[in-house]
């Protein structure tokens, strides 16, 4: 079945950090999957993203043109986006061991580009996406990046006080609460059962 690609799956806040939750509750290998196993849904994912991330693409919107090494060149993108990302959350340093892994598949990525496309209405996707991680490892917002405490997504805490706890409040934040609240009950309903 197609994956129906709502505003929750663009909860990351910047069209890299999406990309890496396009695989889902990577803490939980039992339960982790990856929703680009089909590649059809990585241009879909890029066409849904033109929406959703139209100021970081300034209002164009993304092609993805399929081909094998196209697919290798934005899952290796990804995967090394999640682990550089990941591993740094709360830290002082970007200078990390996959430090050289990420910059070489944005490189990737962005090879084969061609003209720069400031004018045009369509932007590739693979350029898009290497020029967001180009854009969080450079400016100061990746020590904003934060992992969910519900779906381990990586998003970026734009919060006055950077105290965001979920990737989205309206899905992982009412999960969080309604299992604590069930927990809750379920021991006093045990304590009452003891006395
Ligand atoms: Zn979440």
């Amino acid at each position: 079945m197609p994956v129906l690609w709502n505003r929750h799956r663009y909860s990351g806040g910047l069209l890299i950090l999406d990309t890496t939750n396009t695989v889902v509750l990577r803490g939980d290998p039992a339960r982790s999957f990856d929703r680009f196993a089909d590649a059809a849904e990585i241009a879909r994912f890029a066409h849904t993203a033109s929406s959703h991330r139209s100021a970081e693409l300034g209002g164009r919107s993304l092609s993805f043109e399929r081909s094998d090494a196209a697919v290798d060149r934005v899952l290796e993108l990804r995967e090394s986006a999640d682990r550089l990302f990941r591993a740094t959350v709360g830290g002082a340093e970007l200078h990390h061991p996959d430090l050289p892994a990420l910059l070489r598949a944005i490189a990737s990525c962005l090879e084969g580009a061609g003209e720069p496309g400031d004018a045009l209405p369509q932007l590739r996707f693979e350029t898009a996406l290497a020029v967001s991680a180009l854009a969080l490892l450079s400016g100061p917002q990746w020590r904003r990046v934060r992992i969910c405490r519900n779906c381990d997504w990586l998003f970026v805490d734009r919060s006055r006080n950077a105290s965001r706890l979920w990737c989205d409040m309206s899905v992982c934040g009412n999960r969080q609460k309604a299992r604590r609240h069930y927990e809750r009950r379920k021991a006093t309903v045990g304590d009452d059962a003891n006395a």
